[in-house]
This record gives structure tokens, C-alpha cells and sequence, in this order.
């Protein structure tokens, strides 16, 4: 059945992990898409996956400068904005960090204007890292976090909390309609091999029989929530009626230590794995799980995919797509 045509839809950094799969459900939900990328993050072959969608065009964009013509110009068939663009793994938003800040700041702003000019509905991808080290557990939306503004992973999380003040503040003003989700740990099939983060890196290394690599000693806790559940907990929340003037949690709430997702990988590897711990980096969050009453309540979401499947879709994916190169690549 053909999905009934629904305007045109602005993805920021649709060809990243989480956007490339946005990209494809809002197709498959009959919309049109803009894709704006600076290609920082994003696996070159996303792309060409999505360029073979109907109705789907990419810009390559830096959300930090001013947004292109082949952008603005489509302003009066613009519905709705998904800001997306932001590297959202600690070694790679620290690479850059003036950049981080910039993109959360800079790029909501440019990203806001459009959505006011355009009557768009905007939606800002925020994170749980604003939540910073957590002293409530688990992290409730009215929780307003334990932050550090002055170390390593500030231009992410402080560029985060702008982006929120400044996006709450265009609804207050009557300027856009805006929702913002803050995403817990993600993962699943099409995350860079090289991107860091712990899913991505303790099964790329275990896949290729490298050492697997445990920061501090392993009893950090994170909640991982499977990529699709996260595509339909955000199009849920931009098409929700709430008044969205409230931040939604959006993860899954099964929480366990880095430890016991190492088990779990090591499972599946093919080989025996050798474990080495790395310090803990500085400011890493001890435990992590979102409390998910409002999206429960508001959107009537919670995940479906348990972590078992997930993780195995997972391991399968990076298995068939870069299990003999991924060893050539540092992690
Ligand atoms: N981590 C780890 N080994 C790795 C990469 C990360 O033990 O190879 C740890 C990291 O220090 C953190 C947890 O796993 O305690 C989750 O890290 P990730 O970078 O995935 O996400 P974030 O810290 O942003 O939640």
C-alpha cells in the first residue's frame, strides 16, 4: 500500500547511524526528505543505501554555516525539522570540540529559524548526557543533572542543554512548534565501525579477535536501546499532540554494567576474547537509565526489542559487513 504523502521533512544529520534509519521509516511513511549531512560521522555506504529511496535528496551540509539555497528555497513545503547533526561519540565529538558546541548552538539556531519560517514542526534530538553523572536514579525528565561545564565531554553536554534552552525558548515565543527527545545509549545495525562507543567497539574487536577493550573496571552501568525503537519513539513524538513543551526520555530502561554487555558480546564471539581495562575516561558517568513514564504516558511508547535480539541483529550486521576489514582499522 502507498503511504498518503506527508510534506516535506528536513533531516539534519540523516545520513549518521540514527538518522539514516529515520530517514528510511519517514519515507516508508509517505514523507519527502531533505537530508542534510557534513558527513563527519556518517558511514559513506548509508548514504548510497538511502539515496536509492524514492523521494529522497541529500545536501551536504554543515549545520554550523549558513544553510544552503537548495535548502531554503523549499522553506513553503518544509512540515517538519529533525535536528539530528551532532557526533554523539565521546572520542569523536572530542575531536572537535569547539565544532560540538558550535553544531548544538549554531546549527538548533539556523535549523529553528528555518522551522519558524517554514511553520515546520522542529524536533531536537537532546541527550541523557544532560543529565551528566546522575545523583537521581533513574533519570526522570524534571531531574536537572550533575554537569560538568568544564571538562572534556562539556561541549557535548553543555552544547546539548543550549541547544534545549534555546529550542524551549523559540515555543515560548510562539516561534515553532517544538519537541525534544533526550536519547539514551543507542545502537544496532549501520553505527561505524569506528565510532567508539562501547556496543560498536567491544564487537568490531571481538569479531576481529582483537582485544576487547573495558574502561575502568566494568561496573558503569548503561541502558541500550535497539535503533528501531528508537526511530518510532521520535516520529511518535514529533506527531504527537502533546504541547511539547516538555523534554521526553526516550531509551530503554533494561539497565547492566559494561561488564555483563561483555559477557553477552563475548557469547557471541567466534573466537576467545582477550579483555583489557583502560582507565575510566574523565567525568564518565557511573550508571545510566532512563525513567520512561512520560513517553509511556504521552506516546504510548516503550521498546519492544529486548537486548538479547537486538545485540545478536547487531553482532550479525557488523559480522557480514566488516568482519575481516574492521581489523584493519584502529578502534
Ligand atoms: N566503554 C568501554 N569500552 C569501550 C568504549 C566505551 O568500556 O571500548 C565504556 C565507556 O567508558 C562508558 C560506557 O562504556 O563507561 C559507555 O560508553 P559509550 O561511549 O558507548 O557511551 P556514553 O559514555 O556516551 O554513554
Amino acid at each position: 500500500m502507498m503511504a498518503s504523502y506527508r510534506g516535506l521533512a528536513v533531516v539534519a544529520g540523516g545520513a549518521g547511524f540514527i538518522g539514516s534509519h529515520l530517514c528510511r521509516a519517514l519515507v516508508e511513511r509517505g514523507h519527502e526528505i531533505l537530508c542534510l549531512d557534513n558527513l563527519q560521522t556518517a558511514r559513506p555506504s548509508n548514504l548510497r543505501l538511502l539515496e536509492q529511496l524514492p523521494r529522497f535528496t541529500f545536501v551536504e551540509a554543515d549545520v554550523v554555516n549558513p544553510l544552503p539555497e537548495e535548502v531554503t528555497r523549499h522553506s513553503d513545503q518544509i512540515t517538519r525539522v529533525y535536528n539530528l547533526a551532532c557526533a554523539a561519540s565521546p572520542p569523536q565529538y572530542q575531536a572537535d570540540p569547539e565544532h560540538t558546541m558550535l553544531t548544538n548552538v549554531v546549527g538548533t539556531h539556523r535549523l529553528l529559524r528555518l522551522a519558524e519560517q517554514a511553520g515546520a514542526r522542529f524536533l531536537l534530538t537532546s541527550t541523557s548526557e544532560v543529565y551528566g553523572d546522575p545523583e537521581v536514579h533513574p533519570q526522570r525528565e524534571s531531574y536537572r543533572g550533575w554537569v560538568s561545564c568544564t571538562g572534556p565531554r562539556s561541549c557535548y553536554d553543555e552544547g546539548k542543554r543550549a541547544a534545549e534552552a534555546l529550542t524551549f525558548d523559540y515555543a515560548r515565543l510562539g516561534r515553532a512548534e517544538v519537541r525534544v527527545a533526550r536519547i539514551f545509549n543507542t545502537y544496532g545495525p549501520q553505527m561505524h565501525p569506528d565510532d567508539g562507543r562501547v556496543v560498536s567497539n567491544l564487537i568490531c574487536q571481538a569479531l576481529t579477535g582483537r582485544d576487547v577493550t573495558v574502561h575502568g573496571d566494568g561496573t558503569q552501568t548503561r541502558s541500550f536501546c535497539y535503533v528501531s525503537d528508537m526511530v518510532e519513539g521520535l516520529i511518535r513524538l514529533m506527531e504527537s499532540d502533546i504541547d511539547g513543551l516538555e523534554p521526553v526520555n526516550l531509551g530503554n530502561p533494561v539497565e547492566l554494567t559494561v561488564n555483563e554487555l561483555l559477557e553477552r558480546v563475548i557469547a557471541m564471539a567466534p573466537n576467545e576474547a582477550k579483555i583489557v581495562y583502560r582507565p575510566l575516561p574523565q567525568d564518565d558517568p557511573r550508571r545510566r537509565r532512563p525513567d520512561i513514564g512520560r513517553a509511556r504516558a504521552l506516546l504510548a511508547w516503550e521498546p519492544t526489542v529486548p537486548l538479547e535480539e537486538g545485540l545478536r541483529e547487531t553482532f550479525r550486521w557488523f559480522a557480514e559487513e566488516v568482519g575481516e576489514t574492521a581489523g584493519e582499522t584502529a578502534i
